[in-house]
């Protein structure tokens, strides 16, 4: 080759390269311009009608009221929901009521729950000075739930925290009004149901889903929740009155002179038996599948003001319902081929028994997306925007379109590519920060976990930790008309998506659903190994087994997730066996994980090492199937079991959250164990199925909960051949 030559084909191959590395897209690049079946326009439209403002709005007039879970303040306010989205044009607005006495059973469990609203209440010491603590009118939380109408002149006896009998040793309580720093429900159940007081101070100012250190907010005022209208013998609730750790340091150094410190205490509540459970409800109704919804949901109740938690999800989801609406009828949406539906609950109560009186709804609603705390300010409240996909028992597409959208808008908005379909989403009055959000695939229960009990796919997304979450604090200026802004855009974009979305988008769909789905099996290969890792020499077969069951159920959810979409592929023959296609080359893809897993195992365990046998207890479970007699969820089996019953399963000590005193519904572990039951997995297979979404449970635990469930006539236990 002459000198010549060989610098042509060396200028070429530079040339080459060059054009290469400059048209070639960046990887982040095209990894950011996914977004599912809406198109740009209406993404761009969307952005513009949104308003982070008229959400804030919204979450202004909300907290005006008390809104117990059932009150007329709730009612109030439910009403306003059904006012403004009929104004808007949505159809079928309304409100459902649900009786909530002793006996009627939702979901396999009784709320007896009496309708209360706090009108006005007071607390002075009278004695040896005259000094005024708290009020209703300056703190609306300082009274306690079920507080009822109260006008007395006591000593007061202090009692430490109160939560356990000995802080009551040599104490004489009765007749008396109780200082404690405990919970208000453990202090009502000490102090005035088993002791004879007239009534209780709370301090209680931990937190226990956000683990804040009290001792940092000295003035914090928390929600008296816990509390019973009445024992479990039927003696009437009296009054709590939630302080502050500084408004007690002042009464116990009064009581520290050695005189006697008596205060005056007046309630007056309006208190009505039985109370109405309610649920503010409207739709946009899909014009071809009108059954197949996709359900928004918010909790509307909570004490006043609860600002982010959760009128801001209450809000957030009016102002969805608003812009979809309009922007139907303007012509920049189509209607919408599933109907998608509004729904404003009661945290849990009214969910359970909305969800109880339409069966239908299980049967064919797509997904629901819920919102619980979206609107917290990061710097203010140290919350993050999570993002909580479905849980394993019910995957969806949705989850994953969900995902979609959640990545598009922290692309926008932090790497500001400008290939994006949109600008970055900013409120004009909202901060402009980068967007922080976090995408989890483990259940945080809120209404979702509700309605995945009941069978229908649900997403959470929740700003957390909020350190204002039930205080006194947490007022609407803790809100970011931003993120309020950026999480309706999510959740409405995706609402759009899943409720348009036919066979013409199927092949980008199964693409998505298909690549993400690797994305997690690929995170559950790493779980594996790292069991496999974290075993020593005496575990080592076992944890091998978890974590071919780690691989295995993943595979098995995927399956599911991919299943979710026939709703899609509709009666496209084409789509229909696509899907087929994609789910048999999953099979055979699990085979390569296994190997990967084996390969580890007979490394550190030599070449003979095998799966073992299964147990006695193994093989008898693999032969018994649970099936319900009356579906519940944790509480449920919390109120049917009974506290004493419940407090000795294993199960409790099964969970991803811990908890003291300990929270049923948290548990996430009983919950997902529930929600495999489905009349055709065993007891193993439900084991396996749990054990790799959380962490491995020995079959026993699931066993012993599976009599105590039968024992309760909740579930019969199917004894099927080996
Ligand atoms: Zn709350």
């Amino acid at each position: 080759m002459t000198r010549l030559i060989r610098m042509a084909v060396i200028l070429t191959i530079i040339a080459i390269l060059f054009v290469v590395m400059t048209t070639a897209p960046k990887a982040e690049e095209l990894d950011s311009q996914y977004w599912p079946v809406a198109t740009r326009q209406q993404l761009h439209d969307l952005t513009e009608n949104l308003s982070g403002e008229r959400i804030l709005d919204t979450i202004h007039y909300l907290t005006q009221y008390w809104r117990w879970a059932p009150s007329h303040g709730f009612h109030i306010v439910a009403q306003h929901m059904v006012d403004e989205t009929k104004s808007y044009g949505l159809q079928d607005a309304h409100i459902e009521r649900f009786i909530a006495d002793k006996k009627t059973r939702y979901f396999g469990q009784t709320m007896n729950r009496p309708s209360w609203d706090p009108i006005a209440a007071e607390l002075w010491v009278v004695d040896p000075v005259k000094q005024k603590i708290t009020s209703f009118s300056d703190i609306p939380m300082s009274v306690a739930g079920y507080s009822r109408n109260t006008d007395v002149t006591a000593e007061l006896v202090d009692v430490g925290d109160g939560s356990s009998p000995e802080d009551y040793a040599g104490k004489d309580v009765k007749n008396k009004v109780v200082l404690g720093s405990g919970a208000v429900g453990s202090l009502q159940q000490m102090a005035v149901f088993q002791r004879g007081a007239l009534g209780v101070l709370s301090a209680w100012a931990p937190d226990l889903q956000t683990s804040r250190d009290p001792i940092d907010f000295p003035d914090f005022v928390t929600w008296g929740t816990g509390v019973v209208p009445e024992s479990a013998t039927g003696q009437p609730s009296t009054f709590g009155i939630m302080i502050s750790r500084r408004q007690r340091e002042v009464l116990l150094n009064l009581m520290k002179t050695g005189k006697p410190v008596k205060v005056h205490v007046t309630v007056k509540a309006d208190f009505e038996e039985p109370g109405y459970l309610e649920v503010a409800s409207a739709v946009i109704p899909g014009t071809e599948f009108p059954d197949q919804e996709i359900i928004f949901s918010a909790h509307l109740d909570h004490p006043r003001p609860a600002a982010n938690d959760n009128d801001s999800g209450s809000a957030t989801i009016l102002e969805i319902a608003r812009v979809l609406e309009e922007m139907i009828k303007s012509g920049q949406l189509p209607p919408p081929k599933r109907t998608i539906r509004f729904l404003w609950v009661q945290e849990g109560r009214s969910t359970r028994s909305w969800i109880v009186s339409h069966p239908e709804l299980s049967k064919h609603a797509i997904a629901n997306i819920n919102m619980d705390i979206v609107g917290s300010d990061t710097e203010k409240t140290r919350a993050i925007l999570y993002y909580w996909a479905s849980s394993s028992s019910h995957p969806s597409f949705v989850s994953d379109i969900v995902e979609d959208y959640f990545e598009l808008v922290r692309n926008v908005n932090n790497d500001k590519m400008p290939t994006e379909p949109l600008s970055p989403i900013l409120s004009q009055t909202g901060s402009s920060r980068p967007f922080i959000g976090s995408i989890q695939r483990y259940l945080r229960p809120s209404d979702q976990s509700f309605l995945i009990s009941a069978g229908i796919p649900g997403v959470n997304f929740a700003a957390w930790p909020d350190q204002f979450h039930h205080t006194q604090f947490d007022t609407p200026d803790k809100s970011d008309t931003t993120l309020l802004m950026r999480v309706a855009f999510i959740s409405a974009a995706s609402a759009i998506a899943a409720a348009n979305a036919g066979p013409q988008d199927f092949e980008a769909l199964l693409a998505d659903v298909a690549g993400r789905a690797h994305v997690r099996l690929g995170e559950d290969l790493l779980k594996g190994l790292r069991i496999l890792d974290h075993a020593d020499a005496k575990n080592l077969q076992s944890a091998y087994r978890e974590a071919v069951n780690v691989i295995h159920e993943g595979y098995a959810r995927e399956d599911r997730n991919l299943q979710s979409l026939s709703v899609v592929a509709a009666n496209d023959q084409k789509s229909i066996d696509e899907l087929r296609q994609q789910q048999t080359t999953f099979r055979a893809s699990e085979t390569v994980s296994l190997q990967q897993v084996e390969f580890t195992y007979q490394a550190r365990a030599g070449n003979s090492a095998g799966i073992g046998q299964d147990s006695p207890e193994e093989l008898r479970a693999k032969n018994r199937v649970p099936v319900w007699i009356e579906e519940t969820d944790p509480e449920g089996v919390f109120q049917r079991l009974g506290k004493e019953k419940i407090n000795k399963l294993q199960i409790l000590h099964y969970t991803s959250q811990k908890q003291e005193p300990f929270v049923p519904d948290f548990n996430v572990t009983l919950f997902e164990t529930l929600n495999f039951i489905d009349g055709k997995r065993s007891e193993q297979a439900i084991r396996d199925a749990v054990s790799a979404e959380y962490s491995a449970v020995p079959i026993g635990v699931i066993d012993e909960l599976f009599d105590a469930l039968a024992e309760a006539k909740l579930i019969q236990i199917k004894t099927v051949a080996p």
